[in-house]
């Protein structure tokens, strides 16, 4: 790390460090400023219609302040200069200046084979992340926006990037693999990656936290069910399965996206439709999942509520897909490791829904599960167990904190890298 462009940088400065976490997409720029050492959020929000009309940042702030600052954002640079403005500013900020910012985080989508783990951002690792842009073409683009950004407006800051895929590279080799030609895995990496890994990762750890157990003894599965959702099989607190695959359209059913589908459907419809790749891509990631089936919303709770007030029939079709996907993975992964201890529900959808959590605990009684509705009613957007004491299979639900994870693994190894400078 460069110290003569960080005088003030001292090792014992990093118990009390403020990292700034950036999850760049293609058109939005999330944003947190983390105090470490108060364990608080001075600043958070987001830059929204980057590159298109009616662009604007919010701004959250730890007393509940909200403003959102409307003006003309251009691109991921004006964007984050934008961003960084305002947590300076006098009326508005939260820092004095920027110097007072100890490091970066980024959220980085796909680290291929390469990265296990979060790493600190060198010359070499920003290439490797450039090259695996074309495995994940929607996505790491944006994110090196953001680490090219830093680089100008706050040269010589420590960036750590923390990737989606890492926590899955554990998967065994027989669950990563596609049957087809093993070739292309050697040719292009074409094999399941997994993503929301960082999520999967944090539910995880924190539930056993709250249960007092050991994660290295347990059979876990994860449900991160939001606009994109994934499921995970933890097996002794190692990723062995998870439903994402080389992109993440595999698995469930989504917002939008379709999750699993037979190729063949896609090759005939191109075929009928005379429509390339491109759009394609649009009809099965944009176009698909709850909002191609309902044809009311991709948002879940328009469809509860379509489904149930207005007895719409593609609503309940949808929401009973939903359910049905997502108890067939669970299925699976109980399977796949031979048993299940603990299942964890997160994600806009996972956190707040009673009754889809309901709908897919339903039928496990057989495993000994025994599902406690009161608990499961009651909960909203809070830590809870949903499960009754004496059941066999702990059922919990667990907001995830993505960003706390970015930020932790964003100190520590800049902490690290001090030792070495
Ligand atoms: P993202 O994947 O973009 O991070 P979220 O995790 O915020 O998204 O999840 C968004 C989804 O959560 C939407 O489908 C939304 O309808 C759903 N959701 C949020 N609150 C509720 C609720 N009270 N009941 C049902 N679904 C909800």
């Amino acid at each position: 790390m460069s110290k003569a462009t960080r005088p003030d940088r001292q090792a014992n400065k990093y118990t009390d460090m403020k990292i700034l976490i950036l999850n760049c997409g293609s058109s939005s720029i999330k944003y947190q400023l983390f105090d470490m050492n108060r364990k608080s959020i001075p600043a958070k929000g987001v830059a929204e219609k980057v590159g298109l009309k009616g662009s604007f940042v919010s701004l959250e702030k730890e007393n509940g302040e909200k403003v959102v600052f409307e003006g003309e954002i251009i691109d991921h640079l004006v964007g984050i200069e934008y961003i960084l403005g305002i947590i300076i500013s006098k009326k508005h900020g939260c820092i004095a200046n920027l110097d007072e910012i100890d490091a970066v985080g980024h959220r980085v989508v796909n680290g291929g084979e390469k990265f296990h783990s979060s790493v600190y951002i060198t010359d070499e690792v920003q290439a490797e992340i450039e090259k695996f842009s074309q495995l994940a073409p929607l996505h790491n683009p944006a994110n090196l926006k953001g680490i090219y950004a830093m680089k100008l407006l706050i040269p010589g800051i420590p960036q750590v990037a923390v990737f989606d895929t890492a926590f899955h590279q554990t998967l065994p080799e027989y669950a990563f693999m596609y049957a087809i030609p093993y070739s292309l895995y050697n040719k292009y990496g074409i094999r399941r990656y997994g993503f929301h890994g960082t999520s999967h990762y944090y539910i995880s750890r924190r539930a056993c936290e709250i249960l007092n157990k050991d994660i290295k003894k347990l059979k876990i599965i994860t449900c991160h069910m939001g606009n994109g959702s994934s499921m995970t099989a933890i097996h002794n607190g190692k990723s062995v399965d998870t439903s994402m695959g080389f992109t993440p359209l595999e698995g469930l059913i989504m917002g939008t996206r379709s999750g699993d589908t037979d190729i063949g459907v896609l090759t005939f419809i191109m075929d009928k439709e005379e429509i390339g790749i491109s759009a394609a891509n649009t009809l099965i990631n944009k176009q698909s999942g709850m909002l191609g089936i309902t044809g009311v919303s991709s948002d879940m709770r328009e469809i509860e509520e379509a489904a149930t007030k207005d007895k719409n029939h593609r609503a309940r079709l949808g929401l009973d897909m939903f359910i049905y996907r997502a108890k067939k993975y669970i299925g699976a992964y109980v399977a796949a490791m031979c048993g299940v201890d603990l299942i964890i529900f997160s994600g806009g959808i996972g956190e707040n829904s009673p009754a889809i959590r309901k709908a897919i605990c339903e039928c496990l009684g057989f495993m000994g599960m025994e599902f406690d509705d009161k608990k499961n009613e009651g909960t909203k957007a809070k830590e809870a167990v949903i499960s009754k004491p004496g059941s066999k299979v702990t059922i919990m639900v667990v907001p995830t904190n993505e960003e706390l994870v970015i930020a932790e693994d964003t100190m520590r190894i800049v902490t690290e890298m001090s030792g070495k400078t």
